[in-house]
């Protein structure tokens, strides 16, 4: 099941304030952080973290009180398409690292794209295929990606994309695979998986993973 399955719903009088900030004439991405909707930030922010209470990339933990490390993220990045700043189903909350790594993309330029197809949106997309990444709204993260311990198992193309895009075994990368000794839980969890399956190539890539770690860390 996605992780959100009721996006954030705006009263009348937010939904006006939407549409009059959107038809501003010179509206560009930054906009978003001006203090005018504050109001409107802290709504989406709140009504998130509330019903997912982690970061949807990573699945750490949020500040659930503090804006600090309880990011709103645009799946579809604003940059690119700016109509989409506050639509409901463009929108989740993740943590500071993941938020940097892809914001500091985004204004380099160098994020890739999360939509297939070369075509322009002119409304936002209304299903999973049309998405290179994990989508909160659309997909069940656990279809796609298989969090042991710190380190993020790609179980399908969109899963192995989203690893790549918000580099989620980044604390592999920097401290190497001895800081990410699984526990023993973590281990009996993932034997047990792997006992109790019923598919075959997710069975082969747990299987995969789990000789690596002994391998690894031998
Ligand atoms: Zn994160």
């Amino acid at each position: 099941m996605a992780d959100i399955n009721n996006p954030v719903v705006y009263t009348q009088e937010v939904k006006k304030r939407i549409s009059d900030f959107l038809e501003r004439p010179d509206l560009k991405s930054s906009d978003w952080g001006v203090d005018e909707i504050q109001d409107i930030r802290k709504i989406i922010r709140n009504y998130y973290r509330n019903l997912t209470k982690k970061c949807f990339y990573c699945r750490n933990e949020i500040s659930l009180r503090s804006v600090k490390n309880c990011h709103l993220e645009h799946i579809i990045p604003k940059s690119e398409y700016v109509c989409f700043m506050f639509e409901p189903k463009n929108l989740c909350v993740i943590c500071s690292d993941c938020n940097e790594i892809k914001n500091n993309k985004e204004v380099a330029g160098t994020l890739e794209k999360v939509v297939k197809g070369k075509k322009t949106l002119i409304q936002y997309p209304r299903s999973s295929n049309r998405f290179l990444v994990v989508h909160p709204h659309f997909d069940d993260y656990e279809e796609h990606i298989r969090k042991i311990g710190d380190i993020y198992v790609d179980l399908s193309t969109k899963g192995s994309y989203t690893i790549h895009i918000c580099e989620l075994n980044r604390k592999l990368h920097k401290y190497g695979m001895e800081s990410m000794a699984l526990t023993r839980s973590e281990l009996f969890d993932l034997f047990n998986e792997i006992m109790n399956s019923d598919n075959y190539t997710r069975e082969m890539m747990l299987m995969n993973r789990l000789k690596d770690y002994f391998i690894r860390s031998s």
